[in-house]
């Protein structure tokens, strides 16, 4: 009893001095999250009520399981809105809470697949007019209304029919592929986008900017009003999710929004996490519970001390409710022993660990 006083006191001291009850709630939380990309797994694992998958989460010492509700127009739950899978979260969910994880969904926003296929006028388009999009990410234009609303349904729905503990928001950004950006190869000329006709109409009526009889209405943003269409730009993902919160935050539905944000700092690549991205992780870290930034050294080739600057520019701007994504190399291990050593070596806080398909030894 008076050890459990004493914790409550502790632990309390700890959410004053960090002055934040975010940071106190991340504090408490201690999260050892893993994501998880069916697609990326064995067939296997999806069978026998996910038993062999679900004793390996345990072996591993997860107690927060993140996986897609959906890519695409592909709903990995019983949905109205999208295309049925085979795939059966609900079970999956259930599974898990036997065994007390939490269960997270990660929704894609921007990155569409599907949307970007079949519906012509809303792929975006960079400041030289061009609206191809060489690799598998495939963004949509995120100042469409109407797509706007049609993603806030879909995750919406996967929220009502999973009732998880964490929604996700990945691909929260204007078309970027950020992995693909290396230090060395970085350019000054990084694409910028959107100027589609719906956004220079959206941008001049937020800012009442005079275009005058000019001819090159994206020229003119581009040179004179940098700056305001970065802010317009910022204003397109904070709103997102400040009207996503609006409408799945209720007295009964306790559920958290994570925010997944690129791993650049503020004055990386002449600012281009908010300019590029249009992300204001300080203004998102304020709506958000969490902001999870994808600190993917190992896929970018950088070492430690990326990790450590990151995490540090957050402490200096004061964001506390950071829950970083750390990333694992593939085929590294030899066996299953080695890798659960080398997560309780490497990772001592809160994190979630991108993904679950690079701890299936395949060798
Ligand atoms: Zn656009």
């Amino acid at each position: 009893m008076v050890r459990n006083i004493f914790k409550i006191v502790v632990l309390i001291a700890i959410g004053i001095l960090l002055g934040s009850d975010k940071s106190y709630i991340a504090q408490m939380k201690n999260m050892r999250g893993i994501k998880l990309y069916f697609d990326h797994l064995p067939e296997s694992f999806q069978q026998d009520e996910f038993r062999e998958l679900i004793k390996r989460i345990i072996f591993f010492e997860f107690n927060a399981v993140f996986t897609p509700a959906y890519e695409g127009a592909n709903a990995y739950y019983q949905s109205e809105l999208l295309e049925n899978t085979g795939l059966d979260l609900q079970k999956f969910k259930h599974e898990l809470l036997k065994e007390e994880i939490e269960f997270g969904i990660i929704c894609p926003v921007f990155h569409d697949p599907h949307a970007f296929r079949e519906i012509p006028y809303i792929q975006p388009v960079d400041q030289f007019g061009s609206k191809e999009q060489n690799t598998w990410q495939k963004f949509v234009c995120p100042s469409n209304e109407e797509y706007r609303n049609y993603k806030i349904n879909i995750i919406v729905e996967a929220i009502e029919k999973l009732t998880p503990d964490y929604v996700c928001l990945d691909f929260i950004r204007f078309p970027i592929h950020w992995e693909m950006v290396s230090k060395n190869e970085y350019q000054n000329v990084i694409r910028n986008f959107c100027f589609c006709k719906n956004c220079i109409k959206n941008f001049i009526q937020y800012s009442k900017i005079d275009t005058g009889d000019n001819q090159n209405i994206t020229e003119l943003i581009s040179t004179d009003y940098k700056e305001l269409f970065a802010e317009w730009k910022t204003f397109q993902i904070t709103s997102f999710v400040s009207n996503l919160k609006n409408r799945i935050r209720t007295s009964e539905n306790k559920i958290k929004i994570i925010v997944q944000t690129i791993p650049w700092l503020p004055k990386e690549f002449n600012g281009a996490i908010k300019n590029i991205a249009g992300q204001d992780v300080k203004a998102l870290s304020e709506i958000a519970d969490f902001i999870s930034p994808m600190i993917y050294s190992d896929l970018l080739k950088r070492d430690l001390s990326f990790r450590k600057s990151l995490l540090d520019d957050f402490n200096k701007s004061k964001i506390n409710n950071i829950l970083p994504s750390f990333d694992l190399l593939e085929n590294r291990f030899n066996n299953v022993e080695e890798i659960k050593d080398f997560i309780h070596r490497e990772f001592s806080d809160n994190y979630i660990l991108f993904h679950f398909g690079r701890l299936v030894i395949t060798k």
